[in-house]
């Protein structure tokens, strides 16, 4: 299991809900949990790991209730708003401003099938408005700021043409 880069075309499919909770979905979740740890990230959703699934993890830092890994997640309320400097493990490198909702009120199953309801705010909202996104093929330069995104520019070409030189012709 590798973390996709930008431009991948899994990052912009709209992932399918998962109508079954099977080995495979544990297995799976539990390799994202391990390569988001290696990558010292605090989130990771299944399309970047090339499975279009609406599944996401968030490390929760330490207090590890089985709750970090959300299936089928949508949100109820948000309140508020932050503008802070955000990444994403699929565009090494690259930072940016994007303006959140400061508190959520979110749901999702968890992996014994339950329905669980969570109340984030700041960093956590953040990072689960933003692995919300990757599984409807949002990424986060769609939403930064035009100041952040004409910074991140030259990366992004650079990302784009790394790419072009990987990918195999067929
Ligand atoms: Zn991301």
């Amino acid at each position: 299991m590798n973390i996709v880069i930008y431009p991948d075309t899994v990052l912009r499919k709209k992932a399918k809900p998962l109508t079954e909770i099977n080995l495979e979905v544990h297995k799976k979740a539990e390799k994202m949990i391990e390569l988001m740890r290696q990558s010292q990230g605090i989130g990771l959703a299944a399309p970047q790991v090339g499975w279009s699934v609406r599944l996401f993890i968030i490390d929760f830092g330490g207090n590890s209730s089985g709750d970090k890994v959300f299936i089928n997640p949508s949100i109820i309320e948000e309140a508020g708003e932050t503008n802070k400097e955000e990444g994403c493990l699929s565009f090494p490198g690259i930072m940016g401003k994007v303006i959140r909702a400061r508190r959520i009120k979110a749901c999702a199953y968890n992996l014994k099938g339950q329905k669980i309801e969570v109340v984030l705010d700041d960093l956590l909202a953040r990072a689960w408005q933003h692995e919300l996104d990757h599984l409807n093929g949002c990424l986060f330069i769609d939403r930064m700021s035009p100041a952040s995104r004409f910074a991140a520019s030259p990366q992004l070409k650079e990302l784009e043409r790394l790419h072009k030189k990987t990918r195999v012709p067929v």
